[in-house]
């Protein structure tokens, strides 16, 4: 299939409408469960780009949230040792000793979570999400998210069979959740809220004091809180913040994070669950009967990761820092433009003013710019009118990427 003919029918299956289980066409063969979602917007942007550049179109990519460094060597170089020693068969299904400790001793040390290494169980973060929404969530049961959340949380909420009920955020709040909102999205039916901060797709960084009112919330209303993590190093502005450090709320918080983002690991695919032994047992019981555990060499490079020399990850968060700003002054200088200052992860989410949904002028965009963002409302209903860029590229990139969008906006 052709690239052009590829994005139509991405982008026509999978945003024409507002409602994932509208999305797709499916055979009946297919499980009613799977039925109810689309396939990940971030991931089928990103395989179109990888398609298009190998037929040799000249695309710039704002498409994935993926850093464009590589692995820092002393990492890369305790893989190759893990490998040589023969450390390649199975390991625990929580993950090895050393690392499960490693990963406690920074929860507990960077985010002042009161865990050790029985609170954690090794696992891709993606992984972690899915077995977490398997293992808490039923048929009927509400979860709530922020509007714009990153993709797969609705995705993983559906499967389960739950129902995910959006609290819209707002441009103007720097699209911080409002705990009001989340207070009174509440019913008999919530089970579990997921929160992520820093966030994808915004940048947003919840403030300490926003946190605690929704860990008071939760707790007053005996409801989990997911809390997704991965971003935690990446802030440039204020302090990240764990919910699950305010005091009780451990006892009612799954945290997840991982090496993807800060350490240019993704494709690793190494991350963690941190939570209480009962929740980690429970998760584990889905890992044990679906991967077994993670890569083994990749376990022990993790280990030289978090407990060996952190500056190249202060490098890479310092990189970053400068490409954001480049990005947003750039973006300042673009007609029809808009954007917040995000104050972590790599995302920027810009209004714009072009009289076109999100879906339609990210394929206008990809087809005559040759520059490929995500479409805001691939996070949700509240991102119609926004596009997603993940700044996580070169600088060269950046200022050809925001070049070319100028452009095509300059033509509509
Ligand atoms: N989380 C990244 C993104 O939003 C990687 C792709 C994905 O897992 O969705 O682009």
């Amino acid at each position: 299939m052709n690239a052009s003919r590829a994005l139509s029918i991405y982008v026509s299956e999978a945003f024409k409408t507002g409602r994932a289980h509208e999305r797709a066409e499916v055979s009946n063969m297919v499980s009613k469960r799977l039925q109810e979602i689309p396939a990940s917007g971030t991931i089928a942007i990103s395989n179109l780009v990888s398609q298009m550049k190998s037929e040799g179109v000249d695309i710039v990519s704002f498409s994935m949230g993926e850093p464009d460094f590589t692995t820092p060597e002393n990492i890369i170089d305790a893989c190759c040792d893990s490998l040589h020693r023969g450390f390649t068969h199975y390991t625990p299904s929580m993950g090895i000793p050393e690392l499960r400790k490693a990963i406690a001793d920074m929860t507990r040390t960077n985010n002042n979570v009161p865990c050790d290494a029985s609170n954690v169980l090794v696992t891709p973060c993606k992984q972690a999400i899915f077995m977490t929404m398997l293992a808490y969530i039923d048929p009927g049961d509400e979860v709530i998210l922020a509007d714009p959340s990153w993709v797969s949380y609705e995705a993983c909420v559906r499967l389960a069979g739950g129902v995910p009920v959006y609290v819209p955020t707002r441009f103007e709040d720097n699209f911080v959740l409002d705990p009001a909102l989340v207070e009174a999205a509440i019913t008999p039916k919530t089970k579990m809220i997921i929160l992520n901060t820093p966030s994808n797709p915004t940048g947003a960084v919840f403030p300490a004091d926003v946190l605690k009112q929704i860990a008071d919330i939760a707790m007053k209303h005996n409801i989990k809180v997911f809390s997704d993590e991965i971003y935690e190093a990446i802030v440039y502005e204020g302090k990240h913040t764990s919910i699950a450090s305010f005091p009780g709320m451990f006892e009612n918080t799954i945290i997840v994070s991982g090496l993807s983002k800060s350490y240019a690991m993704t494709g690793w695919r190494l991350g963690w669950a941190v939570a209480p032994k009962e929740d980690i047992a429970n998760i584990n019981k889905l890992q044990s009967h679906s991967i077994s555990c993670c890569v083994s060499f990749t376990q022990e490079a993790a280990v030289e990761a978090i407990t060996g020399p952190q500056d190249a990850k202060v490098e890479m968060v310092r990189e970053f820092r400068k490409r954001r700003d480049l990005a947003l002054d750039l973006i300042s200088e673009i007609p029809g433009m808009e954007c917040n200052v995000p104050n972590g992860a790599f995302y920027l989410f810009p209004k714009y003013s072009a009289d076109m949904p999100s879906a339609k002028l990210a394929e206008v965009l990809l087809k005559e710019g040759h520059v490929a963002v995500t479409p805001g409302t691939a996070f949700g209903p509240a991102g119609e009118g926004h596009f997603r860029i993940s700044y996580a590229a070169s600088e060269e990139q950046i200022r050809e990427g925001l070049g070319r969008i100028k452009k095509t906006l300059a033509q509509l």
